[in-house]
């Protein structure tokens, strides 16, 4: 029962305890206040003392009863609902709530959360969220007579949760859609249109509008991702290809949820949609890029698979990071086995790892790669001879990342060189008696006939003891040349005045040349130090080059000098010259530049070698300055003997 508390400021049971106190209620169905069963007496009393808004629904009528808590829910309804039935006051909710009435009144308790309830009577609320209990109670006979509800308004949380909701939606740009299954009708809001192409707002046939812009390639597979969410329950995701209709392909993600009805079945589709172009385009590249690189890597991995060269790439811990299959054959080890492994764990000597260590530290400090020869037994074929480079691989930074490596067999290259230089050493050797041999005939011949007074077969003996001159000169040089690759050439070296030398040689060529003049420029004086006859050679050398090279002009100027340490000759034509490309190579054995006019000059490309191997050996040096159609000017050195600094460019002296 309501009682009176004496010292309390406020009614028990507040403005409601005073106008259920005054309410005549023998005029409703509960009758007389003193009739009411205990129990109901009983909750009121708890109602009216409880700090939420609470409510009672009591007797086959549903009559309402309920404290000041309630009083704002009521709205409008409020004082009029005290005591009139549920049905009555609440017509708006009154078909969704009769079934859940009935079952709390068969004594079944209830719990909602967050239930929106679409409450009347509430200024500027269309919609209103609860949370609220309904616990049945019993009269005195002992059966459910009504219940008793507490309820919470949650209506502001659920709004700002749902404002929140709606910044997330706007930051995540995401559209969002509805779908009602039967009808066929749909909604989109504004960016959701945007996405989709789909128009705003309301669509009568939301499905089949949104598949006739779906990219032809999409369709079928939309449909079936469609048919496989709905079966598969609760939420799902769609993606497909829109073509747009402000123009060009959109791609779209959508993730839709199922709303169902009382019956458990789909009702509705609700959504979220996104615009995921930038994102499967970035994909795409990045698949094409990684196709390409894969394209790239299957090419290289080809080739370095298929070489017998020795492809590798060391990290700059001497570490290799890759090893093509020649050298995991090398070293009889597998990929897993060898990567990421050092030198002297793969089985090499100390002096090797270590050699090629320094080798990577100089490549790492330099940038620059280097080239180099190493023998050492390989696993199955034995010992070996091995070419190899260095390359730095530098990054966007400059740095160098790591050092790729290769390594070329050439034990049998060499082997090839030695017998081909063995066949020209007896082939020489070989050639060299017999031209000797028919020299000495000729010359023999040449002194009859002359005696004889035959002169003009006597001449033609002379041209062909010239020709032979020429013959042994070839063979000598090709003596040379094997001398010099066995390390067997003989050096006597003297004093030797140079001038005289140079004088000596120039009157030795003067016969067998026409129309070339010898101008000699300056002279060395002091005496060179070195082997006088090897020196005549080379000089013989650079003469006949400079007379044969310069086939259109007449000068040949040799040039003499000293500075009290070396002497340096020079040798200068007008004639062909060579080009930049070739000069550095011209003192190779073997090698003739090339050129339109290559084979209008007789040679084996030996001369220039065999001249830089002397100078080299009498601790000289030996170049060549030239300009193509200009000319050539060799010099050389050759270390002079005492200290008697006398610089000799100033008499000219016309030798020929
Ligand atoms: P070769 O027997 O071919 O003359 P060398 O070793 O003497 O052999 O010279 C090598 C090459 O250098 C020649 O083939 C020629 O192309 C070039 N060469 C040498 N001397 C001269 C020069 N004075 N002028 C132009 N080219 C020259």
């Amino acid at each position: 029962m309501v009682s009176e508390s004496a010292n309390s400021a406020r009614p028990v049971g507040g403005k409601m305890g005073a106008l259920i106190q005054g309410l005549d209620w023998s005029a409703t169905p509960l009758g007389a206040m003193e009739s009411w069963p205990q129990s109901l007496r009983m909750i009121v009393d708890l109602m009216l003392g409880a700090a939420h808004p609470a409510y009672i629904v009591w007797g086959p009528e549903h009559i309402s009863l309920y404290n000041d808590g309630y009083i704002s829910i009521l709205g409008t309804k409020h004082p009029a609902a005290l005591g009139r039935p549920y049905a009555e006051v609440w017509p708006e909710i009154w078909d969704e709530f009769k079934p859940l009435i009935e079952s709390t009144m068969a004594g079944e308790a209830q719990h909602f959360l967050n239930q929106p309830v679409p409450l009347k009577g509430r200024a500027g609320r269309p919609m209103s969220w609860f949370t609220y209990s309904w616990t049945p109670v019993r009269d005195d006979t002992g059966g459910v007579a009504g219940f008793y509800c507490s309820a919470t308004e949650t209506t502001e949380q659920v709004l700002a949760e749902e404002s929140r909701l709606r910044l997330a939606v706007d930051i995540a740009e995401l559209g969002t859609w509805s779908w009602d299954i039967a009808s066929g009708e749909g909604e989109i809001d504004e960016r959701g249109a945007e996405i989709t192409g789909l128009p705003e707002g309301k669509i009568s046939n939301f499905w089949e509008t949104q598949l006739s812009l779906v990219h032809p390639d999409d369709r079928d597979h939309l449909q079936a991702a469609l048919a496989r969410g709905m079966q598969g329950g609760h939420s799902f995701n769609l993606d497909y290809r829109v073509l747009h209709p402000h123009g060009g392909v959109r791609h779209v993600a959508a993730r839709a949820r199922i709303v169902t009805d009382g019956a458990g079945k789909p009702s509705q589709l609700v959504g979220a949609t996104r615009d995921a172009t930038a994102e499967r385009e970035a994909e795409a590249s990045l698949r094409a890029a990684r196709d390409e690189s894969e394209r790239w890597r299957q090419l290289y991995e080809t080739v370095t698979a298929t070489t017998p060269d020795l492809i590798y790439i060391f990290d700059r811990n001497y570490r290799f990071t890759y090893a093509n299959q020649a050298l995991l054959e090398m070293w009889g080890q597998t990929w897993d086995e060898a990567i990421g492994k050092g030198l002297l764990d793969l089985g090499y000597e100390p002096w090797h790892a270590e050699m090629h260590e320094r080798e990577i530290d100089e490549v790492i400090a330099t940038r620059r790669s280097i080239r180099g020869e190493v023998s050492f037994p390989h696993a199955v074929l034995g010992p070996r001879i091995y070419d190899y480079i260095f390359a730095p691989l530098v990054n966007a930074n400059g740095e160098v990342e790591a050092i790729a490596g290769t390594t070329r067999d050439i034990t049998e290259l060499r082997e090839l060189t030695r017998q081909k230089d063995e066949f020209i050493g007896i082939a020489s050797h070989e050639l060299k008696t017999p031209v000797t041999s028919i020299k000495a005939y000729a010359q023999l011949l040449h002194r009859q006939l002359s005696r004889a007074g035959e002169s003009a077969p006597a001449d033609l003996v002379a041209k062909m003891d010239a020709q032979l001159n020429r013959l042994t000169e070839l063979i000598h040089d090709l003596l040379d040349v094997t001398k010099i690759e066995a390390g067997q050439i003989q050096f006597n070296d003297d004093a030797f005045d140079i001038d005289q030398l140079l004088d000596e040689v120039v009157a030795e060529i003067r016969p067998t040349v026409d129309g070339h003049h010898i101008i000699r420029q300056g002279r060395a004086i002091a005496p060179a130090w070195g082997d006088r006859e090897r020196t005549g050679q080379v000089l013989t050398n650079l003469l006949t080059n400079a007379i044969k090279y310069s086939p259109h002009t007449e000068a040949v100027i040799l040039h003499a000098a000293s500075d009290g340490q070396e002497i340096t000759i020079g040798v200068q034509d007008f004639g062909v010259g060579i080009a930049p490309e070739d000069q550095p190579r011209i003192f190779d054995r073997f090698y003739r530049a090339g050129g339109p006019e290559r084979d209008t000059f007789p040679g084996l490309g030996l001369g220039l070698f065999i001249s830089a191997e002397i100078v080299r050996r009498q601790r000289g040096r030996i170049w060549v300055e030239s300009v193509p159609g200009e000319g050539s000017i060799f010099r050389f050195t050759i270390p002079a003997v005492g200290d008697d600094p006398v610089a000799g460019f100033g008499a000219t002296t016309q030798a020929t």
